[in-house]
């Protein structure tokens, strides 16, 4: 690392006497310069450990703002943004509509340690497009809204196993952060440092995309319809139903971790896509607005073993809160369905679009499409889109970080990391796909040159 500056201002910056590399003798703000500070108070400078670059290599640029499709980092560089908070953002980054309700909001109060209209509201909205919510309980993230259905899960059916499926990812939950062994190997072992044996002793790891056989220990299968953290991975025909008939014949619950395809895949997330009702479903960044949020809904029955009703505990000091259920109900209240029609066109137009550049300049890649997610496989170790977690690690990612970096060079923002899915939203209209396209050739031609 260079040498640290304090602050990122012209006299700070002879004070320090810091290099151009640092600051470019502009006294103006660096995305090297700050993250380096950030670094000196946040580990590894980031918050979310996937937003520091380690998969690809160089440093992450800083964001000052946003607005529709696109980013600027500190330095004034434009981006064009399919990062999109990783899924949160839908409708593009300060949409009229969500920044007027969270500005209406705010005026109201922040946070107040009690019920409100627009906690109902959101509630209800979310049961109306997935009529499996009978009931929807809020908190403050996906990781949240997980844990609380393992406890729920674990609650309801006096059991204790839980079944995932390798490649899918549940966020940062104990019990959901479980590797699993070799190949068929069911046996749950610590996903990270820090996690005990015995908080996934519990857990098995499946591969994906195969029914297995579930026996009466199991309180849950969790899945993600369309596994969207290891690229984007469509279920096969007869997985979701299968699986949905197998948690039937031994009474376990079938939770659908909705929390990517929850209101981006359909009006009534993946559920309504493939016609399987889940037991109980995960959601967070989309109906959040891009606010902190998680969610989940279920049977009645089964959520009302949830405290204060049942004993399954649960609270929240800052649960449906008011900015974020603000944001969310101004999100889901675009979200119509011509917009969803608007938003297959523009997945399967940036897909085709990327397979032309990418085979015009001779980079083996492929794009699959599932409903409105896009995702990636680089290199040609396969001839069809990954079905599992296996097959997803075929991917080269030498190369993509090369791919990352050329189109970051210029002006086009991919998730550091080559198992996350491309997001397109409102805001990626026609003329921002056009100029997507002529940057992102003008990159890869810079790659093969
Ligand atoms: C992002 C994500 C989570 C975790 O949500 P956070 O809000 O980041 O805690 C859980 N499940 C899936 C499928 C996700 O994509």
């Amino acid at each position: 690392m260079s040498r640290t500056v304090p602050f990122c201002d012209a006299a700070a910056c002879e004070r320090a006497g810091c290099t151009p590399t640092v600051c470019r003798g502009l006294g103006m703000p660096s995305n090297d310069a700050i993250f380096e500070r950030s670094a000196l108070a946040i580990p590894g400078g980031v918050n979310s450990s996937i937003r520091a670059f380690r998969s690809v290599g160089g440093r992450p640029y800083v964001v000052s703002r946003a607005e529709g499709a696109r980013v600027w980092d500190v330095e004034g560089n434009e981006l064009i943004d399919l990062v999109q908070s990783y899924g949160a953002i839908i409708l593009g980054h300060a949409h009229p509509k969500v920044t007027e309700a969270i500005r209406a909001a705010a005026g109201d109060g922040t946070s107040y340690g009690a019920p409100t209209p627009r906690e109902m509201k959101l509630a209800e909205e979310i049961r109306t497009r997935v009529p499996s919510c009978e009931r929807v309980r809020f908190m403050n993230s996906g990781t949240e809204a997980t844990s609380t259905a393992v406890r729920l899960a674990r609650g309801v059916t006096g059991r204790k196993r839980i079944v995932t499926f390798h490649g899918n990812f549940h966020g940062a939950t104990d019990a959901l952060l479980a590797a699993g062994g070799s190949g068929l190997a069911t046996l749950g072992l610590p996903g990270t440092a820090g996690v005990p044996e015995e908080a996934v002793a519990n857990t098995w790891v499946l591969p994906y995309n195969e029914v297995p056989v579930l026996d009466a220990d199991v309180a849950a299968v969790f899945v993600e319809p369309v596994a969207a953290n290891m690229g984007v991975v469509a279920p096969v025909p007869g997985f979701l139903a299968g699986l949905r008939a197998e948690c039937d014949r031994v009474g376990a619950l079938l939770v659908f971790d909705e929390v990517i395809t929850g209101f981006r895949l359909a009006r009534g997330g993946a559920q309504a896509k493939y016609d399987v009702r889940a037991d109980l479903t995960c959601f967070g960044k989309v109906i959040g607005g891009g606010l902190p949020i998680g969610a989940v809904g279920g049977r009645r029955d089964v959520m009302e073993n949830l405290s204060p009703l049942g004993s399954v505990f649960h609270a929240g000091t800052l649960a449906g809160n008011p900015l974020a259920t603000a944001a969310g109900l101004a999100a889901l209240d675009e979200l119509t369905d011509d917009l969803y029609v608007e938003l297959l066109a523009r997945a399967r137009r940036l897909a085709a679009m990327l397979r032309d550049s990418f085979s015009a300049n001779g980079i083996p890649a492929q794009f699959p499409v599932v409903g409105t997610l896009v995702g990636m496989h680089f290199g040609d170790a396969l001839d069809r889109p990954p079905a599992n977690f296996a097959e997803a690690k075929t991917t080269d990612e030498a190369l993509y970080a090369r791919v990352f970096h050329a189109l970051l060079d210029h002006g086009v923002a991919l998730a550091p990391g080559a198992y996350e899915a491309l997001f397109v939203g409102a805001a990626h209209d026609d003329s921002v796909l056009d100029e997507l396209a002529t940057r992102v050739d003008a990159a890869l031609r810079s790659l093969s040159a």
